[in-house]
């Protein structure tokens, strides 16, 4: 793209920034284009005033109509069991504060360093662990990412930039392109890796342009998407993992083990099988992180190490996702065996 494409791209809002745009927000919407009785109404009201509903039109379009239970519908419909305040969880239950180290940048791991690029989402997944993040104090891109790269220039031993938010794709590509430029210049830097659900709920932001904008890095480029069921991967899903897949970037998927969503084996064995069509590899299946407001996606640690071993006994080995635990403090995520 040239700059003048960029700066034009800037002011006419593209295919997928309308639809970002459009997504839905208002819980009476969703309960009548989902056919579900306005009961749900009042709880779901009072729980979007704490972390509002956000969902797009084209992942509504997945949900089975009538279905209280569809497993896309439980991510996203605000509940009431959302503001009952539970022992044991918090509003930071990963230890982001504790591993700030500077704005918009967390230093958790070894050679590794974390950008908070944006604080916008195509979608409000119920069950975020940084749904009470405070993004409006902590986003690397807001000094155009000059702050962050000067130290990244400081800390050479760090040689993976890892993309996360909110959701980076949420950035448009005139945003990006200066970070990856930035890179480009830092022979330190070898990996590029962005944390992103946009390529499954909004596969509308896979563009050539987006693409040629990431490759700008110079960098070996990983994209870890987070799908937790077969049925968020449609056909319009497979295609913009597939435009992905030809720009020889690496896919793999991160899914949280949700109660309600995907806590059999068998759904969870789908969703592998179909990742693996896509070219996407099972990366983590995580336990819920412990935040304020999702208690009631929590999988007991028992029966999750059952489905864990169903998954191991019916899958080969490079499609059973490694099953994890975050753990404030820890050098590492925990693996759970
Ligand atoms: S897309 Fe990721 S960061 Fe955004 S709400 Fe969902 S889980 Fe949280």
């Amino acid at each position: 793209m040239h700059s003048n494409d960029t700066a034009l791209a800037e002011v006419q809002p593209q295919h997928w920034q309308t639809a970002l745009q459009n997504a839905v927000k208002d819980p009476a919407e969703l309960l009548a284009l989902l056919q579900l009785p306005e009961e749900l109404l009042p709880a779901a009201k009072l729980a979007a005033k704490q972390f509002p509903l956000r969902v797009p039109r084209g992942f509504v379009a997945r949900m089975q109509s009538g279905d209280p239970h569809d497993p896309l519908l439980a991510q996203v419909l605000p509940l009431g069991a959302e503001l009952i305040a539970t022992p044991g969880f918090s509003t930071d239950p990963v230890g982001d504060t504790l591993a700030k180290a500077d704005a918009g940048i967390i230093h958790k791991y070894n050679q590794r360093a974390l950008l908070i690029s944006t604080g916008a989402c195509a979608v409000h997944c119920r069950y975020c662990f940084r749904r009470h993040f405070p993004y409006a104090d902590e986003m690397a891109a807001k000094s155009s990412w000059q702050h962050s790269l000067q130290w990244l220039k400081q800390n050479p031993d760090i040689n993976e930039v890892i993309l996360s938010g909110g959701d980076p794709l949420s950035l448009t590509d005139a945003k990006l392109a200066p970070l990856m430029d930035g890179l480009a210049a830092l022979p330190q830097i070898h990996t590029l890796r962005l944390h992103s659900r946009q390529p499954v709920v909004l596969p509308e932001r896979v563009t050539e342009a987006l693409i040629h904008t990431l490759k700008r890095s110079k960098k070996q480029i990983v994209l870890v998407i987070h799908s937790n069921h077969a049925n968020e991967l449609d056909q319009q899903v497979a295609d913009a993992l597939n435009l992905f897949h030809q720009a020889g970037i690496h896919l793999l998927n991160q899914a949280v083990l949700l109660k309600g969503v995907n806590d059999h084996a068998e759904a969870l064995i789908s969703l592998s099988r179909r990742l693996f069509s896509m070219q996407v590899m099972p990366y983590y299946l995580h336990l819920l992180d412990t935040v304020q407001g999702a208690a009631h996606f929590e999988v007991k640690l028992k029966k999750a190490k059952q489905i864990h071993k169903v998954m191991c006994a019916n899958l080969p080995g490079y499609l059973v996702p490694r099953l994890v635990k975050e753990t404030a403090g820890e050098p590492n995520k925990t693996l759970v065996t």
